[in-house]
């Protein structure tokens, strides 16, 4: 080989070396762009201010969604005794015999707790999520476990438990979660309201959890 056609060969050489240096750059600072605005970031970011106050949240919902109106001849619980619009979801745990721990949804202060009628065993948070106010009702819990009223309670901290359904724990109610936010500031603990109005001052819950429905 001549000296020249050596050089020109060392020359080429070095040439693609240093344009494959520039591709795989390239291609890592697009890789880079591209996970910076992935979607499924930011739902991680969202939800991480919250959990589920019981497990199978979402998928036990299946009698009384939130604001369904009923009757105590339309109720798809039957005897009914209350009528107008559901304020909460109920999540159902009739099948369920073991006990079934309730947690605080974010941080908060514990404004309530004791027997109300109607719920039997409840417990009333104030919540602060992304800059929002709520009053968050949790009833039907056995009154004997509530978290103590005046408490400030972390995200995910037991509140407490499901009462036995049919008894007095849940004021006679099956063994279910009625979960509410309210946005008011005053104190409110209506499970019914009469009109499409008074509704628009609560939360569908489910919103809280899928932000991006
Ligand atoms: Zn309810």
């Amino acid at each position: 080989m001549s000296k020249s056609s050596f050089l020109l060969c060392l020359l080429i050489g070095l040439i693609l070396v240093a344009y494959i240096r520039q591709l795989s750059l390239t291609s890592d600072n697009l890789g880079d762009q591209k996970s910076a605005v992935e979607p499924a970031e930011k739902v991680e970011e969202k939800e991480a201010n919250v959990v589920a106050p019981v497990k199978e949240f979402e998928t036990r919902i299946t009698k009384k969604p939130f604001g369904i109106f009923i009757t105590p001849a339309t109720s798809p619980i039957q005897p009914e005794r209350f009528s107008g619009y559901h304020t909460g979801v109920d999540v159902e745990y009739g099948d369920v015999e073991e006990e079934v721990a309730v947690l605080a949804m974010a941080d908060g202060l514990v404004e309530h707790t004791g027997w109300v009628s109607g719920y039997g065993g409840l417990v009333a948070i104030r919540h602060l999520i992304d800059g929002k106010k709520y009053l968050a009702i949790y009833a039907h819990l056995n009154p004997a476990r509530l978290v103590a009223q005046g408490k400030s309670v972390t995200k995910g901290e037991q509140i407490g438990i499901l009462g036995q359904g049919n008894t007095p724990e849940t004021d006679g109610e099956r063994k279910h979660l009625h979960f509410a936010l309210y946005t008011g500031s005053d104190f409110n603990l209506k499970g019914y309201v009469e009109t499409p109005d008074q509704l628009s001052v609560w939360v569908d819950p489910i919103i809280i959890f899928s932000p991006f429905q």
